[in-house]
């Protein structure tokens, strides 16, 4: 039983001792299963959201309308969530209404796969209402109840899917996969935050290939920003083995294989609702990318890139190109500078000496001498640095 969990037992005895159940639930308890390391700690409990804060002293209200009360406990916290019930869902997302029950069965009905339907007890007994441990076992992702009913309440559960299938390597069991294909179109009603956070962490997961197949073969790649227009190019990645570690190279693996120029990256990442700075990487990593399969990388574009992103890039290659990812690793490594601020002169000092006038002419010398020393032209000590301003503003 892993550190997380003992360290928040005492939180699990107190709600009992009141006389309430309560009970670890959610990844925390299949990743320790499967033998995963865990993040968050989930707690459900037959307590209403009132009573969950009237035994606490520190509490943090901060989902109290879906029944969610976070309690604080020596500099860690638990979200405590009322078992409850879900109805609605006339927008294929979300629930209009949750109701607070007193049941277990209840609260694990409404979970969206059998190895997410898992509860833990304090002691140590495992509640498994839907086949969840059988499942596990056999590696396979299987809706809670009738997958065509579990879909329509809420779309998202699609990308979930196929999101589990790809970080756990399991297979999707056949009626579930069915029921995604049947309903891939309902995932356009999802807000695309969502979609693109299932989508990244299924491209990043163990079997990320076999994830994206499935969105491919279930149609669900139609109903997200762009990718309609892509089915070949999606097919290609899925063929290349690929073996990502962050967001930029997932979006710079799918830019590069669809040929995307600067703009049309930036488009197509603002309609996925990407922040500015991972567009700003996948730019950059992107056209490293393209420059590395034209045979035509500098110093300029690696310094420009900065050593993450060519890290990004490198990734992206696909799995067999080590001794190429190691010559351009390298040769960033043998870079003079990699920032502006380690060139050996500044303008203050070129002022000084009375070689430059303060003014515009000040930063356009500095530009000039950083791309020389980068691409080797000029050594970066000061008797170079000056001997190639009194050349520049001649
Ligand atoms: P992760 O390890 O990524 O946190 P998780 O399974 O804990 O995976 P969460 O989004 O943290 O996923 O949700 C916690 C639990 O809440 C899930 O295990 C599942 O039981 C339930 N759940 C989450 N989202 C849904 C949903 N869309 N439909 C039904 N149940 C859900
Ligand atoms: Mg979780």
């Amino acid at each position: 039983i892993p550190n997380e969990f003992k360290e928040a037992l005492p939180i699990l005895r107190k709600i009992e001792r009141a006389g309430y159940e309560a009970y670890f639930v959610g990844g925390s308890v299949r990743d320790t299963i499967l033998h995963r390391p865990i993040h968050d700690v989930d707690i459900a409990t037959s307590a209403y959201p009132s009573e969950v804060k009237s035994l606490f002293r520190r509490t943090v209200d901060t989902g109290i309308e879906h029944g969610t009360v976070m309690i604080l406990d020596h500099g860690n916290g638990y979200e405590v969530t009322t078992f409850r019930t879900e109805s609605g869902y006339q927008d294929y997302r979300r629930p209009d209404k949750v109701f607070f029950v007193r049941s277990l069965k209840e609260d694990l009905k409404r979970r969206d796969f059998t190895i997410n339907a898992l509860a833990l007890s304090e002691s140590g007994e495992v509640t498994d209402l839907f086949g969840g441990l059988a499942d596990m076992k056999q590696h396979i992702i299987r809706a809670v109840g009738d997958p065509n009913e579990r879909f329509n309440e809420d779309a998202l559960r699609m990308m979930r899917a196929v999101r589990f299938a790809s970080q756990l390597d399991f297979k999707i069991e056949q009626a579930t996969l069915a029921g995604i294909a049947r309903h891939s179109q309902l995932l356009e009603k999802i807000a695309v935050e969502r979609s693109h956070t299932e989508f990244v962490k299924m491209m990043l997961g163990v079997d990320a290939e076999n994830g994206l197949n499935i969105m491919l073969q279930t149609k669900l790649y139609q109903h997200v920003p762009v990718f309609g227009d892509h089915f070949k190019e999606l097919q290609q990645i899925v063929d290349t083995k690929f073996d990502l570690v962050n967001e930029t190279q997932v979006w710079s693996l799918i830019c590069y294989q669809f040929g995307f120029s600067r703009q049309q990256i930036t488009h197509f990442l603002k309609r996925w609702k990407t922040a500015n700075k991972i567009i700003n990487d996948v730019i950059l990593t992107t056209d490293l990318r393209f420059r590395i399969a034209a045979n035509r990388v500098d110093n300029w574009l690696l310094y420009q890139a900065g050593r993450q992103n060519v890290v990004n890039a490198i990734t992206i290659l696909g799995k067999p190109n080590h001794t190429e990812s190691q010559e351009l690793l390298q040769k960033y490594d043998n870079l003079t500078i990699t920032n502006k601020k380690q060139l050996k002169i500044t303008g203050g000092d070129l002022i000084k000496r009375g070689i430059l006038k303060p003014g515009p002419t000040v930063g356009q010398t500095l530009n000039y001498l950083e791309r020389a020393v980068v691409s080797n032209q000029i050594g970066n000590t000061p008797q170079e640095l000056i001997k190639a301003t009194l050349n520049f503003i001649k």
